[in-house]
């Protein structure tokens, strides 16, 4: 376990001067130029901007997916540039969960399978984990769909099945990257509603990058990244 217990006003995420450069070839691109945000436990918050202003650099960032240029990143009080790969990889498992805008299910397995893997990969039992899996595909309403592959789902049932991996973990917070972003109004406000009603019963932290209104409105707080800077969004 790297994990300890976290106390209520830890913050669960906590990024401090993040600075974020792409260089190909002789171009270089600094999309983040200076970002400091915290994430309280149980926090909602969504980061909007207009596409190519890094919110996915930042998010993935934010996650430990990929590593800044220069800044540190907190995750549950934990310095990720002080980890080895392998605990970085753990503190994940252990405190996260991640929503992409494509849902990043693996597709030779199904359903029941993905949701059960996050927890298959930290050691627990597989009948234990699609125990559990079950239950998460149940409060998503895909119990009838256990067995069905990524392809043989709608996007928005994929969508269903992605949130139930990300949350099959009970993590600090869920990271998600524009999750309705390809769904009709009638399968996002069902994502939404879901996110949400996580985050009430669990308490689980909720940063999404979003541009919908709908959501945004729903949501503690609202920040806008622009120019590689983070503002409070009015
Ligand atoms: P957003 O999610 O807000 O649309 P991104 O974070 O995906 O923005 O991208 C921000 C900028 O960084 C874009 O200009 C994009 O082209 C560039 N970028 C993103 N990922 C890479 C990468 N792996 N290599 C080089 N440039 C990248
Ligand atoms: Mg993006």
């Amino acid at each position: 376990m790297v994990l300890d217990a976290l106390s209520s006003n830890e913050p669960v995420l906590r990024v401090s001067e993040l600075r974020k450069t792409y260089r190909e070839s002789e171009l270089s691109v600094e999309v983040l130029r200076g970002i400091s945000f915290s994430l309280m436990p149980g926090e909602k918050v969504a980061i909007v901007g207009s596409s190519g202003s890094g919110k996915s650099t930042l998010l993935h960032l934010l996650g430990g997916l990929d590593t800044p240029s220069t800044g540190s990143t907190e995750v549950c009080g934990k310095d990720m540039s002080k980890l080895s790969d392998r605990q970085r990889g753990e503190l994940r498992n252990e405190s996260l969960g991640f929503v992409y805008q494509f849902h990043h299910l693996l597709p030779e397995f199904t359903a029941l399978e993905n949701v059960a893997m996050p927890l298959m990969i930290r050691g627990t039992h597989t009948a234990q984990a699609e125990q559990r899996a079950r239950m998460l595909l149940e409060r998503v309403g895909m119990l009838g769909r256990t067995e069905h592959k990524p392809g043989e789902l709608s996007g928005g049932e994929r969508q269903r099945v992605a949130i139930a991996r990300a949350v099959i973990t009970e993590p600090r917070a869920v990271l998600a990257d524009e999750p309705t972003g390809n769904l009709d109004r009638k399968n996002a406000e069902q994502i939404f509603r879901l996110l949400l009603r996580l985050n009430e019963e669990l308490e689980t932290a909720l940063v999404i990058v979003t541009h919908d209104p709908l959501l945004t409105r729903r949501m503690d707080r609202v920040l806008r990244l622009d120019d590689g800077q983070l503002y409070v969004s009015s």
